[in-house]
């Protein structure tokens, strides 16, 4: 496959301060892993600026416009308990927007089969008009509207693996039927939504995972139940949320996937993208706060990305 990867540098400048799990080290892990020899033949892309109108496709003008001019000179300006805006905020925001269009801007254009956008912050907990966990603008739910709206597309999905559940997507998608999102997540777990009876208009679909829930326990989950969501909803574009942070290593977390794991639901979505979508796929970094974990889970995940089915 011909895999494209979307970074920048300016994602290590958010930095919402010492002692934080969301520390820019959480890129230079993913760096690292990518550098290795087996991932030369990746199309290494500079993430864009993207624009504050795709920013606006998902997001309420107002809050976008509340964000963009509480950009700190220096210091952090604290959005929520975790969630805080520095002075590099601002271009990461905008260049993480840049990086997942433009990845759907190359996947539509043929230029690509796929992509792998290592951003930062991560977005999927980011309302329409709320920053929290972490999240200030959601790049995946941007980056499936502006699939629909710049390429006409008119049914696409959002796939999030991350060990917590993506109410910022959901918030988005849920009462659009062109949009469908299907989330595995530990629970009870921040941010406490994600129940199986939160179903939009039949285009969410929600698996909680208990506490300690392995290998064998999520795929049959998403064998049994994600995977024929998503057949029935028949994408046009498959985005991945992909978050590493149900890797055993995790310490914010409980759940005890591998990095295996990760390969794996990456070659079954691949499988189905090939079966519905010419095997259109843009995967973006959401959480993963074990070094360890993200260095073998994103190597595990983009290696996937880059084999032929
Ligand atoms: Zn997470």
């Amino acid at each position: 496959m011909d895999t494209l990867f979307y970074t920048h540098p300016s994602f290590l400048s958010h930095n919402p301060g010492p002692g934080h799990p969301e520390s820019p080290e959480r890129l230079r892990a993913v760096w690292k892993a990518l550098d290795a020899p087996q991932f030369n033949l990746l199309i290494r892309r500079e993430a864009p600026a993207g624009s504050l109108d795709q920013v606006k496709l998902i997001h309420d003008a107002e809050y976008v416009e509340t964000i963009m001019s509480s950009i700190p000179a220096r210091g952090l300006v604290q959005l929520d308990p975790d969630t805080s805006l520095s002075p590099g905020s601002g271009e990461a925001l905008i260049r993480g927007i840049g990086a997942t269009c433009a990845a759907v801007d190359a996947i539509m254009a043929g230029d690509a089969d796929n992509a792998f956008c290592a951003v930062r912050p991560c977005g999927h907990h980011a309302e329409p008009a709320r920053a929290m966990g972490f999240c200030i603008f959601n790049q995946i739910a941007v980056a499936a509207a502006h699939a629909r709206v710049a390429h006409g597309l008119s049914r696409v999905a959002v796939v999030d693996f991350d060990v917590h559940h993506g109410n910022g997507t959901q918030a988005a998608f849920q009462a659009d039927p062109g949009f469908f999102y299907t989330s595995t997540h530990q629970s009870p777990l921040y941010p406490g939504t994600g129940s199986r009876n939160e179903k939009g208009l039949g285009n969410i679909v929600n698996i909680p995972l208990p506490h300690g829930t392995g290998s064998e326990a999520f795929r049959q989950a998403v064998e049994s139940e994600m995977l024929p969501a998503l057949e029935a909803f028949d994408p046009e574009f498959i985005f991945i949320s992909a978050g590493f942070d149900a890797h055993y290593s995790d310490p914010l977390a409980g759940l005890n996937f591998n990095a295996e794991d990760y390969y794996w639901i990456t070659r079954e979505l691949m499988h189905l993208a090939d079966r519905h979508c010419n095997g259109r796929i843009v995967s973006m970094l959401e959480g993963g706060y074990s070094m360890e974990g993200l260095e073998q889970s994103t190597a595990a995940h983009v290696k996937a990305l880059m084999q032929d089915l």
